[in-house]
């Protein structure tokens, strides 16, 4: 059997301080680093290790890579930003798994979490996630928009708070805007609204608005939207500003 391992790994949503220990020594420890190239360009680069950086839209390939580098014997860390587990390269290196090379079964392949850009975003403002939540990912072509449709109204129905990955579709620019005028359809025009950029970045920026007043084409390929449920509120600030809290408790302060 090989050596090799493959180490899964979250690099959070952006600064190294919000990299847990375990992502950082296993990243160190590597000797083959495979991922979209912009995560790839956070790490430093380390004496002897070798980075395999590859477009966005290959993550496929990108895993069978990793796999195969894997069974001739090295330690591979396949890097994904925020958690590996949420929209991201974990599922892709067991989708490949259960498709491909029987030899790659027997392989090390250890998961490890990382800050997913929710959590970031969701502690900058308050504690909006604090109850409930539905979480949806609006990629390009990974699932047709009747399926997307189907599950934004039944999340608005049931009252979730509602975080939205990916919202910037380039073949389908449309989406957000479709996905808004179901939202509008369903959740009161007061529904706290937030457009959260970059956040714990450079260029960090976070406009919180109603659904009524929200323009979705502020969104952008680094923005995660998250949509507040009933009880999702804002508590005034001593500086002018606000916290944003969902209760703990569905119906309690009312
Ligand atoms: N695995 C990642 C998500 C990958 S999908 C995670 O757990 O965070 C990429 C999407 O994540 C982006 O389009 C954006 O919606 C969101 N995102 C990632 N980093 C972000 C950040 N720092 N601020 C706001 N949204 C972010």
């Amino acid at each position: 059997m090989s050596a090799g391992r493959i180490d899964i790994v979250g690099l959070g949503p952006g600064p190294h301080d919000l990299m847990t220990f375990a992502a950082d020594a296993v990243v160190r420890a590597a000797r083959d680093v495979v991922g979209y190239a912009p995560y790839i360009d956070r790490l430093p680069a380390l004496p002897g290790q070798m980075r395999h950086a590859s477009d966005n839209r290959v993550e496929l390939e990108r895993a069978r890579r990793a796999l195969d580098l894997a069974l001739g014997g090295a330690r591979v860390a396949v890097v994904s930003g925020g958690d590996p587990g949420v929209f991201a390269m974990a599922a892709a290196v067991f989708e490949a798994v259960e498709q491909g090379d029987p030899r790659w079964r027997t392989l090390d392949i250890e998961v490890h979490p990382g800050v997913s850009a929710m959590l970031a975003v969701a502690a900058r403002l308050g504690a909006p996630l604090g109850h409930d939540f539905a979480v949806l990912s609006l990629s390009d072509n990974l699932k047709p928009w009747d399926m997307i449709a189907r599950r934004v109204t039944a999340a608005a129905e049931a009252d979730f708070v509602m975080a939205f990955y990916n919202p910037a579709s380039k073949t389908r620019p449309h989406l957000i805007h479709d996905v808004f005028k179901l939202l509008r359809g369903v959740k009161a025009p007061e529904t706290i609204t937030v457009f959260a950029h970059a956040v714990s970045r450079p260029g960090e920026r976070i406009d919180v608005t109603t659904l009524a007043d929200a323009d979705p084409s502020v969104a952008n390929m680094s923005t995660l939207v998250l949509v507040g449920s009933s009880e999702t509120r804002r508590v005034a600030r001593g500086n002018g500003g606000c916290w944003i809290y969902s209760p703990r408790s569905y119906g309690a302060l009312r």
